[in-house]
């Protein structure tokens, strides 16, 4: 924005300035030709000034290389011009004509060098990449072999060399305008339409000369044509930088843009990573919901499953396969706490009377009875029983003692004796023979020899006469006898 006012004070300036030396031009026409150079030659010294230091302001404020190499045209231009009015530097130190003209041509030849430098910087040309460059590189080094040469002319040969060397400058860069063609076409035809103006003042200035104008008049054609330039160029600056700012504006804008659409699509995004993970959520919860109802229903089942692996199906007692598990279990258990573990052992007497008698449906009916009856005499929680085999029944009783598996043996005894199954119109009447043994930590003992010893005890109660409970202590007797 700075470059832009800045150049914009810059352009009215020169516009006022140039528009001053025009009115100022008319008013003298009247008058002689020295006077009027030597007006204009005041106010080209100082409008030059002014845009000289307004040139250098701008490029120090720009950090432009190409406002910079302008402002150092300008300078030396400007000298030049003012040299070739008769307003020599060198005056003040020699008087020599031969160094006034090298002087004039020197000015006049880098001042077109410098504008060579200034139009590779404009068009950015690049050594390796552009023609022109080459062609502009080895121009300045022919017009600056030209400068010695002055030596050998006459002032007035001089001037003629200078302009010759300046059209051919211009004609060259108008060659590269024509060359060019990557560059900014807005910017190729105003650069264009400069070199065009200039080299018609060149030809003013020429013709000037040839119909014997005075050097005066031609010096005055100089200075209008440098301020016509100054102008051109100086719009043409103006112009760059407005395209330039135009352009970072532009490429601002898509960058917001593209920033604006990529915030939108990462918004849009996570409203769907959201979505999806409410979405996922809420699926988790529905299959761990229905996991957990599955994990249920296998646990009943399992429940089930195991019930009906230890239950026996007729009796509803436990069975045989959870009773040698759960000796081993309450064994363990005995030896580690010292407390008693009896067993009971329960048939039923002439069992094979009752299905020859009454069939065998009757005598499933019986077990069932018994089985029952066998239950509810059971009160304690931790009391086990199972149904051994056929019509054996085999009771583990914890921290329980001979004397209270006797007891409960014989009331086992006594119920049944008591017990009536009806089956039909009959009633069968049943007896039972028990074996009771009690574990009381005796040494090198298994669930497997206590077993042998209620085993024995219920032979011993049936080779009694049966429907009693005979008691076999684990010391007492020796199972290999
Ligand atoms: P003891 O007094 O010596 O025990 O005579 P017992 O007839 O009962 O002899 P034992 O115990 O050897 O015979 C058992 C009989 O029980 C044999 C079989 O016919 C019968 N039995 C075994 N299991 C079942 C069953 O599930 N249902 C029925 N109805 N009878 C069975
Ligand atoms: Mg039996
Ligand atoms: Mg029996």
């Amino acid at each position: 924005m700075r470059n832009v006012i800045n150049s914009l004070i810059f352009c009215l300036i020169t516009l006022f300035t140039s528009f001053g030396v025009m009115a100022h031009g008319t008013h003298l026409v009247a008058k002689t030709s020295v006077l009027l150079q030597l007006h204009i030659q005041h106010i080209f010294i100082g409008s030059s000034l002014i845009l000289l230091l307004m040139c250098f302001t701008w490029a120090k404020a720009s950090r432009s290389y190409s406002v910079a190499t302008l402002a150092l045209f300008f300078t030396v231009k400007s000298l030049s011009i003012l040299v070739a009015g008769g307003i020599s530097l060198l005056a003040l130190l020699t008087n020599n004509l031969y160094f006034f003209n090298v002087e004039s041509i020197l000015l006049a030849n880098l001042s077109n060098i410098i504008f060579f430098i200034f139009t590779i910087k404009l068009f950015a040309l690049k050594k390796d990449e552009h023609n022109s460059y080459q062609l502009l590189l080895r121009l300045s080094i022919i017009i600056a072999l030209i400068v010695p040469l002055s030596f050998l002319f006459s002032p007035n040969h001089t001037w003629l060399l200078t302009q010759i060397s300046t059209s051919i400058s211009l004609l060259a860069l108008l060659y590269v305008t024509k060359c060019e063609k990557t560059v900014n076409v807005d910017l190729l035809k105003i650069f264009s339409l400069i070199l065009i103006v200039q080299l018609s003042f060149n030809v003013l200035a020429y013709l000037l000369y040839y119909l014997s104008f005075s050097a005066h008049i031609i010096n005055c054609v100089d200075m209008s044509a440098f301020w016509v330039m100054a102008i051109m160029v100086t719009y043409l600056m103006g112009h760059t930088y407005f395209c330039q700012l135009r352009d970072e504006k532009l490429a601002q804008q898509q960058v917001m843009s593209s920033v604006k659409t990529s915030e939108l699509a990462q918004k849009e995004l996570q409203i769907l990573q959201d979505e999806s993970q409410e979405q996922l959520e809420s699926r988790v919860q529905e299959r761990t919901l229905e996991l957990n109802i599955a994990l249920q229903e296998l646990e009943a089942v399992n429940q089930e499953l195991k019930e009906k692996n230890t239950l026996d199906d007729l009796s509803g007692l436990y069975n045989r396969r959870y009773y040698d598990q759960k000796i081993v279990a309450e064994f363990r258990r005995s030896r580690r706490n010292l407390t008693p573990l009896s067993i009971i052992l329960v048939d039923i007497d002439h069992f094979k009377n009752v299905n020859d008698s009454f069939g065998h449906l009757a005598g499933d009916k019986c077990i069932v009875e018994v089985a029952s009856m066998i239950k509810s005499l059971l009160r304690r929680s931790s009391d086990v029983g199972c149904r051994y085999g056929g019509e054996e029944f085999c009771l583990i009783l914890p921290e329980t003692d001979d004397k209270g598996a006797l007891a409960l043996a014989q009331e086992i005894c006594e119920n049944v004796r008591q017990q009536q199954v009806y089956n039909n119109e009959n009633v069968i009447k049943l007896t039972v023979s028990c074996g009771v043994t009690t574990y009381q930590q005796e040494k090198e003992i298994t669930p497997e020899i206590i077993f042998e010893y209620v085993d024995k005890a219920l032979y011993k109660a049936k080779a009694a006469g049966r429907d009693q409970v005979q008691v076999m202590p684990i010391e007492k007797i020796n199972l290999s006898s």
